[in-house]
């Protein structure tokens, strides 16, 4: 029996793995591990590639939101409205500033917020909104800016799972005043390790960003305000301009790898797939359906994912509880059932394997399993 991971960082290597290789020895024969030119060159590179005027690079995607959220000014007393069916960093760089997660309710057919929803839950307070194009699939930002300017708040995309995706030939990370990347090694564009990037087309901004990266630095040893060291280490920037020439065609891969799976899951009953809106092309960062048509759903999910398993087929679950009801956003008094569908997608969700190199066999053999997991 092959197995077949979630994810799988071995082909990319054999296929750059020499020329990673050689950008980081260079770097570290330089003696110039921290800024320098191969970071100010990543940053020029990956703003051009996501259409903005600047990218500010940072070590990690938590750290790019934490900055943003600072130089925007959002502190205590302060409203910011997320979802609740992400990666628990969205919403913790929010308590983090000192401003309170106001979570509202997903779609189902994308996973993403509901933008009715975002309406309704904007108060007197309510400073920004954090959009995640979650598993590489856009929010509808069209809908989102507008909203935005006709309640004057801000908007932070969580970019972290969408590196290159686009919504209306834009690219997500330029459509909202600020996009936060993760390179975290999964997700479309990794380094080796961490790393993250903020991007902007507000030249002001972007200098607050610079600052707050760096301890709230303004020239040498004066500080008009408090910061965080988070900056991108030269090697990964290295890296990272070496895998961003072959971005596009992992994505590329990844949407056929998609196509595939559509196709070739097509006729199992019980099981809903994943849609790209119209409008939004996505990166596919997971490929995630949903188990249904059955009464207990969790229990149902994981029985799925349990006899993958026996079938040698790795699949996984994001996100298990959504973070309205974790432990540790249990002030803040949210209940069960008051986003049921969220709530409903955590019990029902499970990612199949999904990089831009798996085989057709290995998707048949990921097809092959689920139908007789559900038969
Ligand atoms: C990975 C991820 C982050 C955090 O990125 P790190 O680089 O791991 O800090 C934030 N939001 C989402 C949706 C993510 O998937």
């Amino acid at each position: 029996m092959n197995r077949i991971p979630p994810f799988d960082l071995s082909e990319q290597y054999k296929l750059i793995g020499a020329e990673m290789n050689a950008a980081a020895l260079e770097v570290l024969a330089s003696g110039r591990y921290i800024g320098g030119s191969w970071v100010a060159d990543f940053e020029s590179q990956f703003a051009e590639y996501i259409g903005t005027s600047e990218c500010i690079a940072c070590n990690s995607g938590t750290d790019a939101l934490y900055l943003a959220l600072r130089a925007l000014g959002i502190g205590s007393g302060d409203e910011v409205i997320t979802t609740p069916f992400t990666f628990v960093a969205t919403a913790e760089v929010i308590s983090a500033v000192g401003a309170t997660p106001v979570f509202v309710d997903i779609d189902l057919a994308t996973f993403n917020l509901n933008l009715d929803q975002v309406e309704a839950a904007i108060t007197g307070h309510t400073r920004a909104v954090i959009p995640v194009h979650l598993f590489g699939l856009p929010v509808n930002m069209t809908r989102l800016m507008a909203i935005a300017q006709t309640h004057n708040l801000l908007i932070i995309e969580d970019c972290a799972q969408s590196t290159g995706a686009e919504w209306e030939g834009q690219k997500v990370g330029s459509i909202g005043h600020i996009g936060c990347f993760s390179f975290y090694p999964t997700k479309n564009l990794g380094a080796c390790g961490d790393g993250g990037a903020i991007t902007t087309s507000d030249p002001a901004l972007a200098e607050r960003l610079r600052r707050l990266r760096d301890h709230g630095r303004q020239g040498a040893y004066y500080y008009e305000e408090l910061g965080v060291n988070s900056r991108l280490d030269a090697v990964q920037a290295a890296i990272l301009q070496i895998k961003l020439r072959h971005l596009d065609q992992w994505n590329q891969q990844r949407r056929d790898v998609a196509d595939r799976y559509q196709h070739l899951l097509s006729p199992i009953p019980n099981i809903t797939r994943p849609q790209e809106m119209a409008g939004g092309k996505s990166v596919w960062n997971q490929y995630t359906i949903r188990v249904t048509g059955e009464r207990d759903a969790g229990t149902a999910r994981d029985r799925v994912r349990s006899q993958l398993q026996e079938r040698g087929v790795a699949s996984m679950v994001y996100y298990p509880l959504p973070l309205h009801l974790q432990p540790a956003y249990r002030d803040l008094g949210y209940q069960i059932g008051q986003l049921p569908l969220a709530e409903q997608a955590s019990q029902q969700v499970l990612s199949l394997p999904m990089f831009p190199e798996i085989t057709l066999e290995q998707q048949e053999q990921v097809a092959y399993s689920l139908k007789d997991c559900l038969a």
